[in-house]
């Protein structure tokens, strides 16, 4: 492994470590070196244990300021360092920076460790928390007093040292086995590559081909077609390619990702983790992992979870079964004589959607430009909430990265807002939101920085970008993301914007994809990218009639992987899992349709295993699609889109409110009430009318 040269840059030359004095503090990205990282890190984190230590060894009775606000003030430099470096591992690495992840990811697991399982300083935490309501808090210190308590417990800070010791070492030990989990699907992906000739091109449109060119050409074989296990580039394939038995080889791969025997098999990861997480549930006090991890969400418990989700499969597979009915009588009206099978499914659905709708993808695209939508969005944030971007010019990490000074009614600066949309090489695949900086009031009247990355294919010079109504959702959704953490109006950085329970965090981002779908927002900014002019109506009539469209089969493909990881994570045995049968079983119990594939299979469900984020909780998007669904009926209650007092309830209770309340109460302050199932059910076409019609 290469170390970098630490002593390159004296300390008070490198950019991580000297002040930030240009423009909205900005780190200096044009002078931050890879080099610089690892002093810096080195730097932070023992400034953030000797502040750490300092607190729990306070000679003085602990109170308020002297401990919750002392921690809320620490580990300023950590967290200006991990940022930047965060940023840069996901929009724009290096081998370098790659290098630098692996040995610093294993400090930081550590460095939390001695944090959360501080035995005095938990003493002290615990202590204010039991005459908490003689301190004389105002409900914001109140929740976060609460906050720290119970980050503390739920970390083992209170359990016996035996049991901490243990505790640690697990935590280390699933930290190294969510890496290697992560890699190993990588590993497979990146050795399948389906390569085609002329003459396997059939049924598949130009773009897909230009795809599979370019993938080719990567791959080192130039002139021929590569389909690979990326989602885009299979799933594209296995959408319009009329060769079976090549859609089968494909599908196959796909699906057999870290289950392929030898070193990059991930099914003895998964039965150590699940082991491990068992195990570490049980020293914390629960009966297992998915108690202890709903625990802490707004859904509080499996079986609440388990009830929003048995709600909906039961109609999901209704409605799939009539999908797949239709879908056979299609194979036999053209004379095929086979059960439709799980690599026919979207190949039918795409004909069908054709014969049904008369859409197609190149008809659409040039009505959704990227600048448009991402002016879309800054109108749609204006009439909700005030809102006004203005294009700077800011020294960012990437050229293609661009930045908006985010103001309110008044002219206030309220945030600094920067997108990064095209996919490169350097980026890791997906879109997310991430901060460079959070809001607080703490250290003063601290504005955020805030981050969309996105990977939208970048058009050669002087062609406007273009999206997929998909890309246009996704550009929606992040930008939801941004705005929580853009508008949050808290005082302490615990608390701030998108800090919240994951069940919850999808609420402001999957709400905020419903303004795409109105009619006023599309006729004024779907418009042609040659002509410039607005969308036909026959044209957003048909687009928008194929929402609920295969429906059933998005909500199988969903569900079934939900109460998998609901079942793995609460197994009462979890010595020697066998996961392929764990699985196979599980499916059967459920009675998952034949015709239908789990949309991440156990041994590449990266959600659950590479780091952990989503064990337990791949419920979190159904129950926050009840939430955005019910939300978003609010404002068609009130006839009125962008209702000014439907918004005002929904940027104090929900976009600007962070972590102040518990999720339900948020949630009932904006609403009135807590959300009902029925408009997701409508929203995907799964009320019982809606599925017998079919
Ligand atoms: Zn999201």
């Amino acid at each position: 492994m290469k170390r970098p040269k630490t002593a390159a840059t004296p300390e008070d030359r490198n950019p991580l470590i000297a002040d930030w004095a240009g423009a909205f503090t900005l780190p200096p990205f044009g002078a931050i070196k890879p080099e610089h990282f690892r002093p810096a890190f080195d730097r932070a984190l023992a400034a953030h244990r000797a502040e750490i230590d300092a607190i729990a060894a306070g000679p003085s009775e602990p109170n308020f300021d002297n401990t919750i606000v002392a921690l809320e003030k620490s580990g300023r430099e950590l967290d200006r360092v991990a940022n930047v470096f965060f940023v840069l591992t996901g929009a724009d690495t290096s081998d370098e920076i790659e290098a630098i992840e692996r040995e610093i990811s294993p400090l930081l697991a550590r460095h939390n460790n001695a944090l959360y399982l501080n035995r005095a300083l938990y003493a002290r935490i615990a202590e204010l928390y039991g005459k908490r309501d003689m301190l004389g808090l105002d409900p914001e210190q109140a929740r976060v007093l609460e906050r720290y308590h119970t980050r503390f417990m739920r970390a083992g800070a209170g359990v016996e040292q035996q049991a901490q010791d243990r505790l640690a070492a697990i935590n280390e030990r699933l930290a190294s086995l969510g890496t290697q989990f992560g890699q190993n699907v990588l590993a497979d992906e990146k050795s399948f590559a389906l390569v085609l000739e002329e003459n396997d091109l059939a049924g598949l449109p130009d773009f897909v081909r230009a795809a599979a060119r370019a993938a080719a050409e990567e791959r080192g074989q130039p002139g021929k077609y590569v389909i690979t296990l990326a989602r885009s580039s299979v799933e594209t394939f296995l959408q319009f390619s009329s060769r079976r038995e090549l859609r089968e080889k494909a599908f196959q791969g796909w699906i057999r990702r870290g289950e392929n025997g030898g070193a990059t098999d991930n099914r003895a990861l998964i039965a150590e983790m699940v082991a491990l997480r068992d195990e570490r549930a049980k020293l914390l006090g629960f009966a297992n992992f998915a108690d202890y991890r709903l625990d802490d969400q707004m859904a509080k418990t499996p079986a609440a979870a388990r009830k929003l989700l048995d709600e909906v499969w039961g109609r999901a597979r209704l409605k799939a079964a009539a999908e797949r009915d239709a879908l056979q009588a299609m194979i036999a009206e053209e004379g095929g004589n086979f059960a439709l099978a799980p690599w026919d499914w979207r190949y039918y659905t795409e004909k069908l959607r054709k014969a049904r709708y008369d859409l197609d993808e190149a008809e659409i695209k040039p009505y959704f430009q990227l600048d448009k939508m991402i002016e879309a969005a800054f109108e749609t944030a204006r009439r909700l909430f005030g809102l006004t971007f203005k294009p700077v010019a800011a020294p960012l990490y990437h050229p293609d990265a661009r930045a908006w000074d985010v103001t309110d009614a008044q002219g206030q600066h309220v945030a600094l807002f920067i997108g990064d949309y095209f996919a490169r090489g350097s980026k890791h695949s997906g879109a997310w939101m991430t901060s460079l900086r959070d809001q607080e009031k703490l250290m003063g009247d601290i504005r955020p920085v805030i981050l969309n990355v996105c990977n939208f294919s970048k058009p050669v010079a002087g062609e406007p970008a273009l999206l997929s109504f998909d890309d246009a959702r996704t550009l929606f959704h992040e930008f939801g993301h941004a705005l929580h953490g853009m508008l949050s109006n808290v005082t302490y950085p615990l608390l701030a914007g998108t800090g919240v329970p994951s069940d919850f965090v999808e609420l402001p981002s999957q709400l905020y994809e419903h303004w795409l779908e109105v009619p006023e927002i599309l006729r004024k900014y779907a418009r042609h990218a040659a002509t410039d002019k607005p969308i036909p109506q026959t044209l957003l009539d048909r687009l928008l009639a194929t929402r609920t469209f295969n429906q059933g089969f998005a909500t199988v493909e969903f569900i079934s992987c939900a109460l998998v990881d609901l079942d793995l994570h609460s197994t009462p045995d979890t010595a020697a899992i066998d996961v392929t049968e764990f699985e196979r079983k599980d499916l059967e119990r459920i009675a998952m349709p034949a015709e239908i594939v789990m949309r991440h299979r156990l041994p590449h469900f990266q959600h659950l295993f590479s780091g952990g984020g989503y064990a337990a909780g791949y419920y979190s998007y159904m129950w926050s699609e009840v939430l955005d669904a019910d939300a978003f009926a609010a404002f068609e209650e009130s006839g009125n889109a962008f209702d000014p007092a439907t918004a005002k309830r929904l940027r104090d209770f929900v976009y600007s409110a962070g972590n102040l309340r518990e999720p339900a109460d948020a949630y009932k302050s904006f609403r009135g009430r807590l959300p009902t199932v029925d408009a997701l059910l409508k929203k995907r076409g799964l009320v019982d009318a809606a599925i017998k019609e079919r």
